[in-house]
């Protein structure tokens, strides 16, 4: 598959995925094993997609730097073990780390606390010309908080604000905080890597089993399996309320990770060809500049 053709291809892998519309959207509606058309035994084609897609991304990012007016966020939200970090590692490697910024957000510090929730991502946002990768996010607001209402609890929010319209009141604020980024030339992205319990299990149990794999294996991630059913509630809720054409979500099958990273890297290639980046083109007073440099540099050679 050659660039072009990756460009062609990008949109059916990655839009079956896309909620821009979120009063419609079901979770029970992804199969977290979906793989569209590629059979189990056409993971070697998806990865010379994938490679191919990795390239086209390059070439974006080098615009994009060089236009030095959009900038791009993309966020990454998963239960444990979805593939976050792989995603991010796999879909980025061919891009220059001078215009890539990866952000990690945990539980918030003393600081943190002091300010309003979005402060911290704020101050994370991408500059223009460069793309922002989140993981974790302002989202965990509705996400880890409304599950352990604890978290809540140590917010230090006056009382009178911690009501039941809470939830409601966060997801219309990030959609205005999102709303306000895309009118300031920011291209929002939004990935729910959406793993089966099964297949989580599976790789909690690798990470106990394979000793190169412990160090990622973490006893609260099991302990946050416990409440499975109620985070696929809160992102469901989230993602109903929070879709939006000009932020969707792409809720993506991560069952597969071969299948995951070529959605994931389709939609960041789709949504960025689609902002029609260019190298800056020059006035007739800078291409003067140039050929007048040309000649003295012209002129030094000879002497
Ligand atoms: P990995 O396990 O792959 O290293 P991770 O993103 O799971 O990556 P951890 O350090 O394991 O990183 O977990 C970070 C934890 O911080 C998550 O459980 C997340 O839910 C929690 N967290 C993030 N934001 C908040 C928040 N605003 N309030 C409370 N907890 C949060
Ligand atoms: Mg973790």
């Amino acid at each position: 598959m050659n660039n072009k053709e990756f460009l062609k291809q990008a949109k059916a892998y990655s839009e079956p995925f896309c909620v821009t519309k979120g009063k419609k959207f079901r979770l029970k509606d992804v199969n977290p094993a979906d793989t569209l058309d590629f059979e189990s035994d056409e993971k070697p084609q998806a990865e010379e997609a994938l490679a191919t897609g990795v390239e086209v991304l390059a070439e974006l990012q080098e615009k994009l730097w060089a236009q030095d007016r959009w900038a791009v966020l993309i966020i990454f939200q998963a239960m444990d073990a979805a593939g976050k970090d792989g995603a991010i590692k796999h879909v980025m490697s061919g891009v220059n780390p001078q215009g890539c910024e990866v952000t990690s957000f945990k539980a918030p510090s003393a600081e943190e606390l002091d300010h309003d929730f979005l402060w911290r991502c704020a101050k994370r946002l991408p500059e223009r010309g460069r793309i922002g990768i989140f993981n974790r996010s302002y989202y965990e607001e509705t996400l880890v908080v409304r599950v352990h209402q604890n978290f809540l609890a140590g917010q230090k929010l006056p009382q009178n604000l911690k009501t039941k319209n809470i939830w409601k009141r966060r997801f219309r604020d990030i959609t205005n905080f999102e709303r306000y980024l895309t009118h300031n030339g920011i291209l929002v992205l939004k990935f729910f890597l959406h793993v089966s319990k099964e297949e989580q299990e599976k790789r909690f149990l690798a990470r106990i089993d394979d000793a190169s794999k412990n160090w990622k294996f973490s006893l609260n991630d099991v302990r946050e399996r416990e409440h499975w059913d109620e985070y696929m509630d809160a992102y469901e809720q989230t993602i109903r309320n929070t879709a939006s054409k000009q932020a969707p979500w792409y809720v993506v099958p991560a069952d597969n990770k071969w299948f995951t990273r070529l959605v994931v890297a389709s939609a960041i290639v789709e949504n960025m060809h689609a902002l029609n980046l260019d190298y800056p083109k020059l006035d007739e007073e800078q291409l003067k500049a140039l050929e007048e440099a040309k000649q003295s540099l012209a002129a030094d050679e000879r002497g």
